[in-house]
Parts: C-alpha cells; sequence; structure tokens
C-alpha cells in the first residue's frame, strides 16, 4: 500500500523544508517533484538575501536545500500529480500513471510563477538584465536606470523600492490610470526618481552581447515606438500561482491564492499550503521555508490526534 504519513507536492524551499522537518519528526514521509528541486530559485542567478549566504547562486541553494532534506532520508518521486481527492482521515492523490498514494496529512508546496510579457529577449535576458522581483535583484541596479513595467499594486510597490536604490526608474504602463491604491498612486506620482510613461506596451528588451541596455516601447494609440536606455527591466504584469492540481472544496482568496490559517492549514483539515501558492505578505524564499517548517510540525501534531 503507497500510505504515508505526509505527502508534499513539490520541491521548492518550501516543500524541501517540510520534508526536512517532517522527516525529522519521523513522520513516513514522501516529496512528489515532476522536475528539478528548487523551484523558482533555480531560475534566480545570484541569491543576497538568504540569511547564511552572503551571495550563493540560486541551483546551488536549492542543491543544499536538497541535499540537506535527504541527508534525513527524504525520499522522493519525480513524477507529476494529477489529482488531490480530500478525504477524511486519509487524503488521496493519483499520479501521471493513475498510481494512487495516501497521507493523512499533504503539504501542497507547487509554487507560482509571475506572468511574462513574452516579447523578444524577456527570456533570454532573465537574470542578465530582466527581473520579475525588486527585492531579489534591485540591489544589482543601485545608482543605474531601470525600466519597471505594469500598472498594479506590486509594479507600483517594487517601482518605489527600486527608486531608493536605482538612479531613475520609468514606470511604464498601458493606460492613463494606475490599477494601484491610491496611496501607492500618490507616492509613485511624488517620487522625484520615477517617470511614469503612460498608455506604453514594451515590445522589445535591447541587449549587448551578454546585458540588457535598452527597452523599446510602443505607444498603444499611435504606434510610435521609443527607446530607453536602461540597464535593467522589471516586469510585474500579475502573478499566477499554481493552483490547478487544487480540489475544488479548498477556500481560495479572491485574487487566486489558497487562504490558510496561521499553522498553513487550508480550509480542509490535515491539507496545507506553503509557500507562493498561498496568500502571504511576500514572495521570498525564507518565508516558504519558514512554512515549510510550520506545516510539517503542525501536521505531526495533526497526524498525533487523529
Ligand atoms: P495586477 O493587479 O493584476 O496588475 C497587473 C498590471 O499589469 C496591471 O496594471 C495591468 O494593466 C498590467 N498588465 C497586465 N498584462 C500586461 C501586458 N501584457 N502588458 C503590459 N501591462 C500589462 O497584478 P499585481 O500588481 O501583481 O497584483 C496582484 C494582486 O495582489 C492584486 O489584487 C493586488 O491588489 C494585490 N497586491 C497587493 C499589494 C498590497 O496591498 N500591498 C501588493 C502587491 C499586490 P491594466 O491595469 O491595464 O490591466
Amino acid at each position: 500500500m503507497n500510505q504515508f504519513d505526509v505527502i508534499i507536492i513539490g520541491g521548492g524551499p518550501g516543500g524541501l523544508t517540510a520534508g526536512l522537518y517532517s522527516m525529522r519528526a519521523a513522520l513516513k514521509t514522501i516529496m512528489f517533484e515532476k522536475g528539478v528541486f528548487g523551484g523558482q530559485m533555480t531560475l534566480t542567478d545570484t541569491i543576497e538575501n538568504y540569511p547564511g549566504f552572503v551571495e550563493i547562486n540560486g541551483f546551488d541553494l536549492s542543491q543544499k536545500f536538497a541535499e540537506h532534506a535527504q541527508k534525513f532520508g527524504l525520499q522522493t518521486i519525480h513524477k507529476e500529480i494529477t489529482a488531490i481527492q480530500p478525504g477524511t482521515d486519509w487524503h488521496k492523490i493519483i499520479i501521471e500513471n493513475k498510481e494512487t498514494y495516501e497521507a493523512k496529512a499533504i503539504i501542497i508546496a507547487t509554487g507560482g510563477k509571475s506572468r511574462a510579457l513574452n516579447i523578444p529577449g524577456e527570456k533570454e535576458f532573465y537574470g542578465k538584465g530582466v527581473s520579475y522581483c525588486a527585492t531579489c535583484d534591485g540591489f544589482f541596479f543601485r545608482n543605474k536606470t531601470v525600466a519597471v513595467i505594469g500598472g498594479g499594486d506590486t509594479a507600483v510597490e517594487e517601482a518605489l523600492y527600486l527608486g531608493k536604490l536605482a538612479e531613475k526608474v520609468y514606470l511604464i504602463h498601458r493606460r492613463d490610470e494606475l490599477r494601484a491604491s491610491t496611496i501607492l498612486q500618490n507616492r509613485v506620482k511624488e517620487d522625484p526618481k520615477i517617470d511614469i510613461i503612460w498608455n506604453h506596451i514594451p515590445i522589445q528588451v535591447n541587449h549587448d552581447a551578454d546585458r540588457v541596455s535598452g527597452l523599446t516601447i510602443k505607444h498603444v494609440q499611435s504606434n510610435e515606438t521609443q527607446n530607453l536606455t536602461v540597464d535593467g527591466v522589471f516586469i510585474f504584469v500579475g502573478y499566477a500561482p499554481n493552483t490547478e492540481l487544487l480540489p475544488k472544496e479548498i477556500e481560495m482568496t479572491p485574487d487566486g491564492y489558497v487562504k490558510v490559517n496561521n499553522t498553513c492549514q487550508t480550509s480542509i483539515p490535515g491539507i496545507y499550503a506553503i509557500g507562493d501558492v498561498r496568500k502571504n505578505y511576500a514572495k521570498q524564499i525564507i518565508l516558504a521555508a519558514a512554512d515549510g517548517c510550520i506545516a510539517a510540525l503542525h501536521a505531526a501534531q495533526y497526524i498525533e490526534t487523529l
């Protein structure tokens, strides 16, 4: 029988931390990860805000997380899960070959992804000037010029953050009115370092041999283009948590994240959601890892009470 105490779905920093704590709590645990360990961490060139590592490559930090959990015996199956079926004492998952696994607790750590613009140069220069996280990468653009794309709360908050580091920030929005909350709008309009370019969309990230060197933008009505000289392009046109697998019974927030309590438990007892798939104040490795710890410790207590 494929029965476990805990099934962890996703091997990013949250899932791997949950695995570490779950194994140390002597829970029979299995992790499912369809790709490589590390999740979004593996897409980040240099990480400078994970305590204990002044500077580390995202892939290397992912390996360290995985080795740490495996040291305590965490086993992983590299297969894709196709469904989660909640039960009462046992919850079931179905994997790609229709095989089923059961566990008393399931920890969902499927992460999410920033929406891309899908313009030329964006994918190729990700990590070389193109970024989806100002908190992670803003430091590399101190006293430089950057473009921020989007007009929502995230774009405006990140533009304000970048305004403290960069010499100049262009905030490029496709309409003549920001979507962000009024308080953020007022702040960004008053910031002398931020220049808002209205009614424009980016059409191409320009570059030299190995770095971003500029951005071509187009006026949405006149179609007139202009080239901005920038060192970095920060894209905030929305974020999508990976919730496709979630059973419909699980309560969600109005903006599409999983709703959890302070132990990361969802509306279904024994099912937890951690990291970027759940609503949190910020999307950071340290927060995903902290969620993994909380969920595994609580799962141990929950299983004890069953
Ligand atoms: P969002 O509110 O969906 O905003 C996305 C922005 O990107 C919009 O301004 C949109 O333009 C623009 N956009 C979308 N696709 C585009 C494209 N292809 N080209 C150019 N521009 C494009 O996303 P978000 O800012 O990440 O926020 C997500 C949710 O989290 C929201 O509910 C937000 O309120 C919340 N949030 C709250 C806080 C806070 O309260 N402190 C902080 C961050 C996020 P249009 O406006 O024209 O659609």
